[in-house]
């Protein structure tokens, strides 16, 4: 039999652990109320620092869905935009995935409506669709393939030749596709997000004149991303120094250079990420107010919030889910999806 002194020793033990179980800061209650939920915290890269630090994966739209599909959280807390927590529900139906304030929206998602896509096909009725995974699961169920902007070339080179495409919803990585392929039944959508385009060449140009060793990280949602092809093709900047790159492609870029200036074309909270993954590197953001007011939407408080409350949730009804996820699953074998936005 056991002495009283054992029993003592693991009363306090009980006590001891228990007591380093309770919050004492923002982060420790984070993170326990997500252990208590088994739940898994996913943060885009535009989120702000505070939440990029304390999720348990960080990365683009794409690799955050595939970790929570392969994950075995009972709840997928998704710190990033509306339609991105839409493409987690829809890869993974089973789980409840919460994100920290529904009304974390996005302007180019917001630039086409299932209805107006309804209409669209109508007028193009042997077309393939192919959207780009900043669209609404409504819009992805209406779609034959999505791609994310490390794929979008493949996917379209994918189909046959004579097939008209549609395109959608980013004009700018419209036109970047239109511009590799070649191709001229490819039909672009006039969308695009208002952090983006708002990264314009003019701002560019000026950049990249002030810093004449510096290479360039530009996403191809950019307003810039033609001026950054122009100005290479120009020979104003060396074409080996500018990169059309995914978010994801980024950090892996970045994790290539060893030093110098690099100039960012996207929103500004990548540069979070990117000085991580490269201390030595000076990042430095084309235009310092590209920042996307849906993300910043997403707030520590509101993060805290999420987990006690357990809202709010996203719901996909299970007959769009399935059919966005065909599209979303042919996107995956197409091609290296890399990453999204
Ligand atoms: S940066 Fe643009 S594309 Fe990305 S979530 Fe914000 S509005 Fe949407």
């Amino acid at each position: 039999m056991a002495s009283p002194g054992i029993f003592e020793e693991a009363h306090v033990s009980a006590q001891l652990s228990t007591l380093s179980r309770i919050p004492t800061t923002w982060g420790d209650e984070v993170r326990e109320l997500a252990r208590q939920a088994n739940a898994v915290i996913l943060a885009h890269n535009y989120q702000v620092p505070e939440i990029q630090d304390i999720a348990h994966h960080t990365g683009d739209s794409l690799a955050l869905s595939r970790i929570a599909a392969a994950s075995d959280a009972d709840v997928i807390v998704f710190c990033g935009v509306h339609f991105m927590a839409e493409t987690a529900k829809i890869l993974a139906p089973e789980r409840t995935v919460l994100i920290p304030d529904a009304n974390a929206g996005c302007s180019l998602a917001d630039s086409i409506t299932a209805d107006q896509l309804r209409d669209w096909k109508s007028e193009h009725p042997d077309a393939v669709v192919v959207s780009y995974v900043n669209t609404t699961a409504a819009v992805k169920a209406l779609t034959d393939i999505c791609c994310t902007s490390s794929n979008a070339v493949e996917v379209v080179e994918s189909i046959p030749a004579d097939r008209e495409v549609l395109f959608l919803p980013d004009q700018f990585l419209g036109a970047h596709v239109r511009r590799v392929t070649g191709r001229k039944n490819l039909h672009i959508w006039m969308g695009e997000c208002h952090v983006h385009a708002g990264i314009n060449g003019d701002e560019l140009a000026a950049r990249a004149a002030a810093n004449p060793d510096a290479e360039l990280f530009v996403h191809p949602e950019c307003g810039c991303a033609t001026s950054a092809l122009y100005l290479a093709g120009e020979g104003l900047v060396p074409a080996e120094r500018v990169k059309i790159l995914s978010t994801g492609g980024m950090l892996d870029a970045a994790r290539r250079t060893t030093g110098g200036t690099v100039l960012v074309a996207t929103e500004i909270g990548m540069l979070h990420q990117l000085r991580q993954a490269s201390p030595s590197v000076d990042f430095q953001p084309v235009n310092a107010q590209a920042s996307c007011r849906y993300m910043k939407m997403i707030t520590p408080e509101k993060l805290l919030r999420c987990l006690r409350e357990r809202r709010d949730e996203v719901l996909v009804d299970p007959e769009t889910a399935a059919a966005a996820r065909t599209a979303v699953q042919r996107m995956i074998e197409i091609g290296q999806p890399g990453g999204a936005e």
